[in-house]
């Protein structure tokens, strides 16, 4: 899960520190981003943890140890909306390999004076389970739900809108004709063009995928 030491004089692998910034803020422990970068922000947040675990608070998570142990075992405390999230937390929260694409679709939009915004890229299954009852989405596991087997965000799926317009016709429809466009250009799926019209939604992978990727995500 981490290859090595991660805060007060960890090695500090980007990758492990992503890791702890979001079991922290899973946890419900504001990790102050998800940037891969060890400050001081970070090394706090694994005091405050260590502290309420009732550990000898020393600000650094070792592969193995007691506070990481801890830390994958608490329950999640993010079941509020993450469509609250900072833009660059719901970046943060797409899978690796569909992140740089959706980056591309909004350099492009903003290239042609759109101002996109990501509503929802990440979210959680009981989030879904909600919107699923509301009526809101039609299926219980969505794109939206990947995550690793730790049940960290790795989203194949994000929607997107003009931050001017969100869904408010018929200005809305302008810029979602431009995303479709530009998504598609990038070798994403958009909901446009779906028979239930999901205009702010594109996806990285196809709807066949959806069953393999909700086993890995063990959900
Ligand atoms: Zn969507």
């Amino acid at each position: 899960m981490i290859e090595a030491t991660v805060g007060e004089g960890g090695a500090n692998r980007a990758d492990d520190v992503r890791t702890v910034q979001w079991l922290l803020l899973r946890g419900g422990i504001e990790p102050g981003g998800i940037d891969g970068i060890a400050g001081p922000r970070l090394i706090a947040a694994i005091r405050v943890a260590q502290d309420r675990f009732g550990i000898e608070p020393d600000g650094r998570i070792d592969p193995g140890g007691t506070t990481l142990t801890r830390l994958r075992a608490a329950p999640a405390r993010w079941d509020g909306d993450s469509s609250n999230w900072p833009q660059e937390r719901k970046l943060a929260s797409l899978h690796p390999k569909f992140r740089p694409r959706v980056v591309a679709v909004i350099a492009r939009l903003r290239a042609e004076r759109f101002r996109p915004a990501i509503v929802y890229g990440w979210r959680s299954v009981a989030v879904q389970d909600r919107l699923f009852r509301a009526g809101s989405s039609k299926v219980r596991f969505s794109f939206h739900n990947a995550q690793t087997p730790d049940g960290l965000p790795a989203a194949w799926a994000a929607d997107l809108v003009d931050e001017r317009w969100y869904w408010r016709e018929p200005d809305a429809h302008v810029f979602f004709r431009a995303l479709g466009r530009v998504a598609k250009a990038e070798g994403l799926v958009w909901g446009g063009d779906w028979k239930f019209r999901d205009w702010a939604h594109v996806q990285g992978r196809p709807n066949g995928d959806l069953a393999a990727v909700r086993r890995q995500s063990g959900a």
